[in-house]
């Protein structure tokens, strides 16, 4: 939204303060993406990742333009500025969608290899105790886990399929190694975030918990403050230490180590904060024990580590 001359001020700027090979990458929904914006994310070595929930009939159930017209087809064009890139096989990160568990995973997925995405990141969606996600029904359904576990078969029964962080994770985390998605595993993760005005804040998703809850008390910026001196705060430091789970259900969870007790946005119920189990709990007990199954039946070792209840 930028436009090109700003975002090569951006970007060249970026660049000139962190080492060549630190990664930097642009989520976007593509709508703006041209050859230009491209070319100048080749070359200051930005990757780029688009955010696609599905076909036309899915993606634009929620992702809509500011007239509430469709925007699939200029998101697909961006999308596809990407792949016809000579950089393409750099600058074409993946694709990220957030599940709509009314939807059929086998066509989800058919869907975004076509537009042949090397990765794709499947979210859920935001909600948390006293707003249920969109498609669930209670604490107790398993909507999402469902359509998660559908989606493993599919997965592993393609050939060639393009990278599931998302399940790749559990997969890795049960057999004993380590994820790298915020909200999986006990890896610890330090999002800062540095809105437009410069001010620092907290993980925006925590934004659908309540209003503010992304925020800090002390007015920070990165006009005025050290994000080393921000980072060394207690203040941060609370707010890194919220994502472990506190709730003594998690605590007690065989499947802890692999779940990790899920994102702090989805935690969220009036009255408790974030002392609760995930609200996708159930999902992901669903998903795990068919992940763990999965890979037994392979004759695959489950890490020992993780003691296994039945879910
Ligand atoms: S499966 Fe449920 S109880 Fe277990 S760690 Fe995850 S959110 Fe907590």
């Amino acid at each position: 939204m930028m436009g090109a001359r700003r975002l090569e001020f951006l970007l060249a700027s970026l660049r000139d303060g962190l080492p060549v090979h630190y990664p930097i990458s642009i989520q976007t929904n593509g709508m703006l993406l041209t050859r230009e914006v491209a070319d100048l994310c080749s070359r200051y070595r930005v990757s780029v990742s688009v955010s696609i929930d599905g076909p036309k009939s899915v993606n634009d159930l929620f992702r809509l333009g500011k007239k509430s017209e469709s925007t699939h087809d200029s998101v697909v064009a961006g999308i596809n500025v990407l792949r016809q890139h000579p950089d393409s096989a750099f600058l074409y990160a993946g694709l990220l969608s957030v599940i709509n568990p009314e939807s059929t995973p086998i066509a989800i997925y058919d869907y975004l290899k076509s537009l042949e995405a090397p990765s794709i990141d499947f979210l859920y969606r935001d909600g948390n105790h006293s707003h249920m996600p969109y498609g669930k029904k209670s604490f107790e359904s398993i909507e999402y886990g469902d359509w998660l576990a559908r989606l493993l078969d599919v997965y592993l029964a393609d050939p060639a399929p393009p990278r599931i962080r998302f399940l790749d994770d559990i997969i890795k985390l049960s057999l004993g190694g380590h994820g790298v998605k915020e909200g999986l595993g006990d890896a610890e993760y330090g999002i800062a975030i540095i809105e437009t005005d410069g001010t620092i804040s907290k993980n925006d998703t925590l934004k659908s918990s309540f209003n503010g809850a992304d925020k800090f008390t002390e007015s920070w910026s990165i006009k005025f403050n050290e994000l080393a001196d921000v980072f060394r705060s207690h203040e941060f430091k609370g707010y890194h230490y919220l994502q472990r789970p506190t709730s003594n259900i998690c605590k007690d969870c065989s499947y802890l180590l692999i779940c990790g007790g899920g994102m702090p946005l989805h935690r969220w119920k009036i009255g408790f904060e974030y002392d609760n189990p995930s609200v996708y709990c159930n999902d992901q007990k669903i998903l795990i024990s068919k992940v763990i199954s999965r890979l037994q039946n392979e004759g695959l070792k489950v890490a020992s580590r993780i003691p296994i209840k039945n879910a």
